[in-house]
């Protein structure tokens, strides 16, 4: 028999709406996955009892015959970057530890609204910053995948949305929130066999979120099919007047308008992002996503986007800076961690709360940011990243009169050791490759299984679309998720 936790967004809302089963009889199954999940080190604080309480209002309306949200009866995780009003939300960096918003961030405020409930607030890399999970202050996130022959080594989840891809490919939850600064939500789906979405900038409200890179901060939602990522959208995504940056577009019916055939669609391939060395199995899938959707009735044109190499060296000056902005606000005044050993002045305060409470990762970011930032370097690396910021968003501004949503991998390698790629750096950076052009640009994105490699683990398709298009994303990853037929899950060892 399936168990309510094998079920995704659609079917527990359906099954709810229809009576099949209580949204209580859901809250306590995934509340119970959770509590069994400890080892996975996927939350950092559960709230049970919020999950409880939406299942419960939800109940009681439908009783009565009220109408139900389009979410209800569906307990998710929320990323602990989302601040959320009486429960801590800490950004998995000890700087934070111990808050408690007094508000509710506009898009965990929209999926209540929806019917959600939530499990509990999922770990992450602290800040955002990082791509395995392994900045976090409150440990590392274990993938629940492991490696066919690899014994019991603990692979990586993917960051920073870490926490949410572990947790939902194991099961604990059916959909979760990510938020993507340059990969985030794509590139930890990918690493766990899951589906995940970053909007186009401006659809979802930032007001409320942790800020890491306020120009390319986007949240989308993760979850096990092209459908539930579309549903979860249609929940977060609309105008908010308390974000300067957020698009006042009408957010269409993506769940309604799906559609995978892509007759007419033209699919363009970017030659730049086949690169030297890269991994066979990375290569192979590739190929098979293209060969999908020719068989979807797209037409595969060649791309070129010239200045895909210089992408990943921008955004690893423009997000640092503007994280150096950012982040100047935790300073041991208003909230958060204080260090203040008696007899010390208010420098000395202000120093020792930040030596204290970020992690080697967010110091390494800040220092980058404040030097790219500082009077005699400004022009020589911040302003040059801005033009090739431009310059890798005309790039795609070009491809559309070529072709409508482009197809490329979405990281260069599959999950890795965890503890492997800590000591350096820049190997880490790489697995963005792929990824923060679409960030830099602003467009929608999204990764979609394809398949395993030979070692077991899954891997990620990306499509990238025009800016608003999420529907043209949304069509394409569909077309790949009904040809993958992508049934693998993790054998469970938690
Ligand atoms: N891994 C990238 C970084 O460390 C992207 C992170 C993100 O998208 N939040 O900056």
């Amino acid at each position: 028999m399936t168990q309510l936790t094998d079920l995704g967004v659609m079917a527990l809302r359906n099954g709810v709406a229809r009576g099949d089963f209580t949204a209580a009889e859901v809250a306590n199954a995934f509340n119970a996955a959770v509590a069994e999940g400890g080892a996975l080190n996927a939350f950092i604080v559960t709230t049970p009892d919020h999950a409880a309480a939406a299942a419960a209002r939800v109940d009681a309306d439908r009783a009565a015959g009220k109408p139900l949200g389009p979410l209800a009866g569906v307990p998710i995780g929320m990323k602990d970057l989302f601040a959320t009003r009486g429960v801590q939300t800490t950004a998995a960096s000890a700087i934070l530890e111990g808050f408690v918003p007094p508000y509710e961030s506009t898009v965990s405020q929209r999926l209540w609204d929806a019917g959600a409930g939530m499990l509990g607030k999922l770990n992450l890399d602290q800040f955002a910053m990082g791509s395995s999970n392994e900045t976090s202050h409150f440990g590392n996130v274990v993938s629940p995948w492991r490696r066919s022959d690899g014994g019991e080594t603990p692979m990586s989840p993917g960051g920073s949305s870490g926490g949410s891809s572990a947790a939902i490919a194991a099961r604990l939850c059916p959909a979760a929130t990510g938020t993507d600064t340059g990969g985030s939500i794509r590139q930890p789906a990918a690493f766990t066999g899951i589906c995940g979405i970053k909007p186009t900038y401006g659809r979802c409200s930032r007001w409320g979120v942790v800020a890491f890179a306020s120009s390319l901060d986007q949240a989308g939602p993760m979850a096990r099919s092209v459908e539930d990522c579309a549903v979860m959208l249609e929940a977060m995504a609309g105008f908010d007047p308390k974000d300067a940056t957020s698009l006042d577009e009408p957010v269409p019916q993506w769940s309604a308008a799906l559609d995978a055939d892509l007759r007419g669609l033209k699919v363009g391939v970017p030659c730049e992002y086949r690169r030297e060395g890269m991994d066979e199995a990375i290569v192979a899938v590739w190929e098979q996503g293209k060969a999908w959707l020719r068989d979807a009735g797209a037409q595969l044109v060649d791309i070129s986007l010239p200045h895909t190499d210089y992408a990943l060296p921008a955004y690893y000056i423009v997000a640092p800076a503007e994280a150096s902005s950012n982040l100047a606000r935790y300073d041991g005044v208003r909230y958060g961690l204080r260090e203040a050993p008696a007899g010390v002045g208010l420098q000395e305060m202000y120093a020792a709360t930040r030596a204290a409470g970020f992690g080697d990762e967010v110091k390494r970011r800040i220092l980058i940011g404040t030097y790219v930032l500082s009077a005699g370097f400004y022009d020589a690396y911040y302003t040059q990243a801005q033009k090739v910021r431009t310059l890798v968003a005309r790039d795609f501004r070009n491809a559309w009169a070529e072709c409508d949503v482009i197809l490329a991998p979405t990281t260069p390698t599959a999950s890795f050791p965890l503890g492997s790629l800590s000591e350096d750096p820049l190997t880490m950076y790489l697995n963005d490759v792929f990824a923060v052009p679409a960030s830099l640009a602003g467009l929608p994105a999204m990764s979609v299984p394809g398949g395993l490699n030979p070692d077991g683990l899954p891997l990620g398709l990306q499509i990238i679309g025009k800016p608003l298009d999420e529907q043209g994303v949304l069509n394409a990853g569909l077309a790949i998720e009904q040809r993958a037929g992508f049934t693998a899950r993790p054998q469970r060892w938690w």
